[in-house]
């Protein structure tokens, strides 16, 4: 393991070691899989930042279920509301369904409420989040945050499938950004 990493022009130092991800990971796999049991959920990972996440964590999901792949875009609103975003690639009929959104890291967590709101428009039975990441200290909105993985300080992380501008998705650990 590396104790630090060069991502462009930043450096970075090791924060959550492989093994710690992956015990916390295995963790709330079985408590999707206890309270899920017979319910047929349909997992929604949020692209591009969770897909390490989410292909490990279904790994450990022993039980019917169907992985679905949707990415938020962006889009200047016309009206004076700012930013509307919407869920692309929402290919699976959630109508009536139990679904579990999968994303890389709640900070503010306005992304996720954005996601719930459109998301709530396609009827599924009921919506819980699963996040690998919170930062309390960064939270603006009130989210019901079933299951998370792991819980960090307001710092700035690569690495796990989170990216700086693009670079350092493809790492096993997690990573800081040194001041
Ligand atoms: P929120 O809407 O909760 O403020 O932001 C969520 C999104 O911001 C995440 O899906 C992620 O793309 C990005 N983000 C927030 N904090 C971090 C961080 O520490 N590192 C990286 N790489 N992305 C972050």
């Amino acid at each position: 393991m590396a104790q630090t990493i060069q991502v462009k022009d930043k450096t970075f130092a090791v924060s959550i070691p492989e093994a710690q991800i992956q015990a916390e990971v295995r963790r709330v796999a079985k408590e999707i899989v206890r309270d899920y049991q017979g319910q047929n959920p349909v997992f929604l990972a949020v692209l591009n930042g969770s897909f390490i996440f989410a292909a490990d964590l279904l790994r450990e999901v022993d039980m019917p279920c169907e992985v679905s792949f949707v990415r938020l875009a962006s889009y200047q609103g016309v009206s004076t509301t700012g930013e509307i975003r919407e869920i692309m690639g929402l290919n699976v009929d959630v109508t009536g369904r139990p679904v579990i959104i999968v994303e890389d890291i709640v900070d503010t967590g306005l992304t996720m409420a954005h996601m719930l709101d459109t998301l709530r428009r396609h009827n599924p039975s009921s919506i819980d989040i699963c996040t690998l990441l919170l930062k309390p200290g960064k939270l603006q909105v009130s989210l019901d945050i079933r299951y998370c993985c792991l819980q960090i300080p307001n710092d700035f992380i690569v690495g796990y499938g989170l990216d700086y501008d693009g670079y350092g998705r493809n790492t096993k650990d997690i990573y800081t950004l040194v001041q």
